[in-house]
């Protein structure tokens, strides 16, 4: 006899970011802010005085209350994750059933298809118009005449940097009786949230994440903020430690600095707006035919037909962004003055390399 991986799970691969050592990262969207010294020297003292040989809060009501004292909102309709990612599985597999229809954007953050496939969800993809927007009347149409029981989509978007309005949100949320679940991972770089008014509806979950604006992807926290209903069944069925009490201890500490947080959010809303103005400039002074949409997160998504051959460039010359293959698009993540000037830098240098200006005639 011989045991057999089940066909699910046989063919897959590990998730690998970019592997290799590039000395500027603009490639995963985390905050190009280190983590300031004077909260490293609280981590120190807490690192000193953790009881190790003890369980963590599971509730993580410390934390709990530091986030919902940021964001304003009440901590009863909280529930805190091991990352964004914990709770993304956790909707798809204890929230749904095998079969359940959960209806996705696309192109949208590729983790929701993962683990409904894992959970065997049935998929449906509301496909975005040729601009990557959600036509929210569209949308709400794809989950009604599909009866589907959940539809999950991230708001600001990633990869596209397109988001929808809060007032189209809560059209969505009032006109279906699925459940909405609103991934607002990089609304801290815009002004559409409904986060403040998330537990009014019996049909939403919204969820942030301490990895992108709060500049905390080491740590892996997320939270997912819904009416007490829905917070009691999260967190039932979560583990009961999937807080670890070091990321407890240290969230705790980082959502305490709110004018440090604050200050940092708008210098990163600040170089994205930079790396975007560059861009159009770098686009009208060359052909390079670069699609690009205003963001309202801290990158900039390019649609181009040299996509992958600057992707390879820009590798060479150590800066890593992200590619798509199947979209012929960049993700380029707002980076500091010095990194932002090293990636327009190298991609001027690119189009001066290449003439684009003939490849693109024959492109066209
Ligand atoms: C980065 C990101 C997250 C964050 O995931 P974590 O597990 O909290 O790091 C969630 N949703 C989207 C759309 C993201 O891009």
């Amino acid at each position: 006899m011989k045991y057999e991986l089940c066909e699910k799970v046989r063919d897959l691969e590990p998730y690998e970011p970019i592997t290799g050592e590039y000395p500027v990262r603009l490639d995963a969207n985390e905050s190009f802010f280190p983590m300031p010294q004077t909260l490293r020297n609280t981590f120190k003292e807490i690192v000193d005085t953790l009881d190790f040989n003890r369980y963590p809060d599971p509730m993580a009501k410390e934390l709990v209350k530091a986030f919902a004292d940021y964001y304003e909102i009440n901590p009863d309709h909280i529930t805190a994750t091991n990352g964004s990612d914990e709770m993304l599985y956790l909707l798809a597999s204890a929230m749904l059933t095998k079969g359940s229809k959960v209806v996705v954007a696309e192109p949208d953050f590729s983790m929701y298809r993962f683990y409904s496939f894992l959970s065997e969800n049935q998929v449906i993809a509301y496909q975005k118009n040729e601009m990557m927007q959600i036509n929210v009347d569209k949308l709400i149409q794809t989950v009604s005449d599909n009866h589907a029981d959940m539809v999950i989509f991230s708001n600001p978007c990633n990869p596209t940097g397109q988001g929808i309005t809060a007032e189209d949100a809560r059209k969505l949320v009032n006109s279906v009786s699925a459940l909405v679940v609103l991934d607002e991972a990089y609304m801290d770089f815009w002004d559409q949230s409904i986060l403040k008014e998330a537990a009014d509806y019996d049909n939403l979950i919204v969820l942030k994440t301490a990895s992108k604006a709060v500049g905390a992807a080491a740590v892996r926290l997320g939270f997912a903020v819904a009416n007490r209903t829905i917070t009691n069944a999260l967190r039932a069925v979560k583990s009961p430690y999937n807080v670890n009490s070091v990321t407890q201890a240290f969230g705790t500490a980082i959502y305490r600095e709110k004018d440090l947080l604050r200050q940092r959010r708008q210098k990163i809303i600040d170089q994205t707006s930079a790396l975007y103005q560059s861009l159009l400039k770098l686009n009208s002074t060359y052909p390079l035919a670069l699609d690009i949409t205003e963001p309202c997160a801290n990158f900039v998504f390019i649609r181009t037909p040299f996509a992958e051959k600057i992707f390879r460039y820009l590798l060479s010359k150590g800066i890593a962004v992200r590619y798509f293959g199947s979209a012929g698009a960049l993700r380029i993540t707002a980076g500091n003055e010095e990194e932002n000037a090293a990636f327009l830098g190298a991609l001027e240098q690119y189009v001066l390399e290449n003439e684009l200006t003939e490849n693109l005639s024959k492109n066209r």
